[in-house]
């Protein structure tokens, strides 16, 4: 049995639907239900005694305490986070309330659980924290990409919270003795991407015939990597990464923005045309700049593939042709996703612009 935490979110709920198709182990999911989280994409384990979920805040010291005792796993995977560096621009207190505050009881929770663990299974037992590549902060174009030597660097409330919680995790090792590994990983597309973030924004509006804001230049480079990926890494860390160590995640994808839109949009020309004959980028639209936007990320994953042999099965061209055809099928997932809260921040964003929702 493993504890995910925030397995109702985008890689959450990947991670859970892939463990569960590979293993039989059983996964007790608690997970808040913040505006990112979705039970229908966990639809499919309905009836699957292998998954119980837990509508609750890893915050929540005595129901996390309750939830370990009961069910005593040998593993705690921590996805749950605040996660949309815009949000966190207008509101950065939930960052701080959940990426750092929670994260910090979590661990106390661990550390109490893990500590009354009999000797055996104290040795076996991993918390491993999800974390992202933002907290090396933004590299200029010749830069060598981000090891995990990098000094950490956050410029977002975003990062910044998360860079928080990556230093509780490497002290609640160092300090109590607490079995973690934590992995840093890049962008990640795929199913099941919440359509605010770049890749299923652009799909969703693009077919929708809306604008398809891109900021500032479009010249923003981002290291991707398709999700299933993600997921497998963390698998192999869980399974034979080194204690207190931390592992860069990522696939050698860097991508400007731009190039990413009109990937996109070249796919939708193919799989489907515009009924008007027009091309999909003539929707692009540039916006203003997000306030202290990185120019760059790039991620050194070699230390994951010497060490663990871990490689993406995916190259970029695939997984992205992957997710737009995903976007595709799943109309149904995406129209019940984009809730009353969704739409409205999705309105301010556009007001922010100066872009008018169609
Ligand atoms: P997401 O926003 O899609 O999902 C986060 C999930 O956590 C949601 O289901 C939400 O309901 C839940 N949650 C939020 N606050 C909670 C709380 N206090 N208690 C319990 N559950 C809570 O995020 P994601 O994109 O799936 O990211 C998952 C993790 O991976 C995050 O820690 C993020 O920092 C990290 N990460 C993401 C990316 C990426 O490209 N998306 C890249 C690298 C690392």
């Amino acid at each position: 049995m493993i504890l995910v935490t925030g397995g109702a979110g985008f890689i959450g709920a990947n991670f859970v639907l892939d463990w569960l198709a590979r293993s039989d182990e059983a996964v007790i999911n608690l997970d808040k239900l913040t505006y990112a989280g979705n039970l229908e994409t966990l639809a499919s384990l309905n009836g699957n005694a292998g998954h119980v979920f837990i509508q609750g805040d890893i915050g929540d010291s005595a129901l996390v305490d309750r939830l370990l005792a009961e069910n005593k796993p040998r593993a705690v995977v921590n996805f749950a986070a605040e996660s949309h560096v815009d949000r966190s621009i207008h509101g950065p207190e939930d960052f701080v309330q959940t990426n750092v505050l929670g994260t910090f009881r979590l661990l106390e929770s661990v550390r109490g659980y893990w500590g009354a663990l009999p000797a055996s299974e104290k040795q076996q037992f991993r918390f491993l924290h999800v974390s992202t590549d933002e907290v090396y902060g933004s590299l200029s174009a010749t830069d060598p990409a981000f090891t995990e030597d990098n000094k950490y660097e956050p410029n977002s409330p975003y990062s910044a919270s998360k860079a928080a919680s990556d230093h509780l995790v490497r002290a609640w090792h160092h300090t109590y003795g607490l079995p973690v590994v934590t992995t840093n990983c890049s962008n990640n597309y795929g199913p099941f991407h919440f359509p605010e973030k770049l890749i299923p924004l652009m799909i969703v509006n693009a077919l929708a015939g809306k604008p398809l804001p891109v900021y500032g230049d479009g010249m923003q480079v981002r290291d991707w990597l398709y999700v299933k990926d993600h997921c497998s890494a963390i698998r192999r860390v869980l399974e034979a990464g080194r204690l207190g160590e931390t592992y860069n995640v990522g696939g050698w994808n860097e991508k400007p923005n731009i190039e990413i839109v009109n990937t996109v949009c070249a796919l939708l020309d193919e799989l489907q045309p515009r009924a008007d004959g027009k091309k999909y980028s003539e929707q692009i639209t540039y916006v203003t700049d997000r306030p202290g936007h990185d120019r760059r990320y790039a991620i050194d994953a070699r230390k994951l593939e010497r060490e663990l042999g871990w490689k993406p099965a995916e190259t970029f061209d695939t997984g992205i042709r992957k997710t737009v055809e995903w976007y595709l099928a799943h109309g149904d997932w995406v129209r019940n996703v984009q809730s009353g809260a969704y739409r409205e921040w999705v309105e301010k964003q556009y007001d922010a612009a100066q872009a008018k929702v169609p």
